[in-house]
């Protein structure tokens, strides 16, 4: 079993990877400076900016936040949206996607909301597996499709189903939960927490690559370890929590703080758990 958070040992640090600015995306209505201190207020302490097909010079923010560590990004929108993150992002989004894709190594790749409206499709399991190279991660959750926008009425934040149905056919991506902030009330509910070694962005991007992270809607990690085949979980407060392993089936379910399982031959295992503090998701641990 291949523990992803084998020697996390540094901070666990806030942030969030997905998010726009109004003066480069025009369904954004806050401001890069605005929507940067809505983040800074929510505890962020790193951030991508991935505005739609363009990437958001941040040297001034660099400047007026120095003690935040920023990500360059763009959000490929030509049609199904794909994020593509770094510490130098070139313009990527001026090629098709599969040559952008090619071009994008030692980038984060971040399928976006698989299906961010019930109903109807966005990404399909087959269009994710045809990429190639394929992506490093897809988004488990995007709360800026937790309520209901003036396009559409029913929107649907959650993606564990699209991320457990690529797990199963064997590709191995990591998974974000992201604020994707665009207006006023996006920002500030959902965060990634990476284990950095520093606060550089090389520390970051390195953290990011090799799953050492995880994504909250408010409820926190405190402990994970594999000991042979044994997981075992701590978060911060209680919560129903579950481990889940290939065809999305539930290996074992608890309430409370402590979780456990003994893995057998599954390809895969990840948890998961939500309580009155909001969601986890951690990263699969891989056979
Ligand atoms: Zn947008
Ligand atoms: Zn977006």
């Amino acid at each position: 079993m291949v523990n992803p958070y084998e020697g996390c040992s540094g901070a666990w640090v806030r942030g969030n990877l997905h998010g726009h600015c109004s003066e480069s995306s025009g369904c954004a209505s806050v401001p890069l400076f605005a929507g940067i201190e809505k983040h800074e207020k929510a505890g962020a302490r790193f951030l991508a900016l991935t505005d739609h097909d363009t990437v958001t010079d941040l040297s001034a923010a660099r400047a007026r936040w120095p003690d935040i560590t920023f990500l360059e990004g763009f959000e490929w929108s030509s049609s199904q949206n794909i994020l593509f993150i770094g510490e130098k992002v070139p313009p990527l989004y001026e090629l098709s996607l599969s040559e952008a894709l090619r071009e994008a190594s030692g980038l984060l790749t971040v399928i976006c909301h698989p299906h961010p409206y019930r109903g109807r499709d966005y990404w399909t399991i087959p269009m994710i597996l045809a990429l190639d190279p394929p992506p490093v991660a897809i988004e488990v959750y995007n709360s800026h499709y937790s309520r209901p926008l003036r396009t559409n009425p029913g929107p649907n934040p959650l993606y564990t189903d699209t991320w457990d149905a690529v797990l199963t056919q064997g590709l191995r991506v990591w998974s974000f939960a992201n604020d994707d902030s665009h207006d006023p009330h996006d920002f500030g509910h959902t965060a990634t927490f990476a284990n950095v070694k520093d606060r550089s962005a090389a520390s970051l991007m390195a953290a990011l690559k090799a799953g050492r992270f995880y994504g909250s809607t408010g409820l926190r990690l405190e402990e994970v370890s594999v000991s042979g085949d044994v997981i075992h979980v701590r978060v911060d407060s209680d919560a129903n929590g579950r481990f889940v392993g290939p065809g999305g089936r539930i290996l074992g379910v608890a309430q409370g703080r402590e979780f456990s399982l003994r893995g057998s031959d599954e390809d895969y295992i990840r948890f998961e758990a939500e309580g009155s503090r909001g969601r986890i998701f951690l990263q699969p641990f891989f056979r």
